[in-house]
């Protein structure tokens, strides 16, 4: 498969919400097997006439902290080989978390374009809180403030990714 994007990020940012945004009505592939790095979740997309697979991760298990981080290094190592494109996800209504730090060292090391997303920017006002995730370091890919609910910076977004396609 080719034009594959991934959606990754600690849970609550909002990347299924995106995922749903992206992927609409068409019916999204259940990968059925359960656990930690193994639900995924796939659905085609389409934007200015280009399609592509999203893919939404997720799957946590409650664990130990050492269980945890080993659990966000397998999810973001298999979305980076998998996927041509990644899109790391944080809430911008929250600022850096300690495990938004937690993926950014791993997402860091990706051979792939990278975009941070910043995601809940429903207002102007929060908009303008996403320059501060440049502190995360992630290269020199770009930010893009968005509203997975309302839609808002999406095409951005979009436009961004199938420039890859
Ligand atoms: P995930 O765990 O990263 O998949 O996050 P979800 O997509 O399940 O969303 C977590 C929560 O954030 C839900 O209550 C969503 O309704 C909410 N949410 C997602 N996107 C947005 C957004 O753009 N703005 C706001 N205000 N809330 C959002
Ligand atoms: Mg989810």
């Amino acid at each position: 498969m080719s034009n594959i994007v991934a959606i990754v990020g600690r849970p609550n940012v909002g990347k299924s919400t995106l995922f749903n945004r992206l992927v609409g009505e068409r019916k999204a592939i259940m990968d059925d097997q359960s656990g930690v790095t193994r639900d995924r979740h796939y659905g085609r997309a389409e934007w200015i006439g280009k399609y592509f697979t999203v893919i939404d991760t997720g799957g946590y298990v409650s664990g130990s902290e050492d269980v945890f981080e080993e659990a966000i290094r397998e999810q973001v190592q298999l979305a980076m080989e998998e996927a041509n494109v990644i899109l790391f996800m944080v809430d911008v209504t929250e600022g850096i978390h300690p495990l938004d730090e937690e993926f950014a060292r791993v997402v860091r090391k990706s051979k792939k374009p990278v975009y941070v997303i910043a995601n809940k920017a429903d207002t102007s006002e929060r908009v303008h809180w996403a320059g501060s995730f440049y502190a995360l370091g992630i290269g020199d890919s770009e930010i893009f403030p968005v509203s997975s609910q309302s839609g808002a910076g999406t095409g951005e977004l979009l436009d961004a990714v199938v420039s890859h396609f």
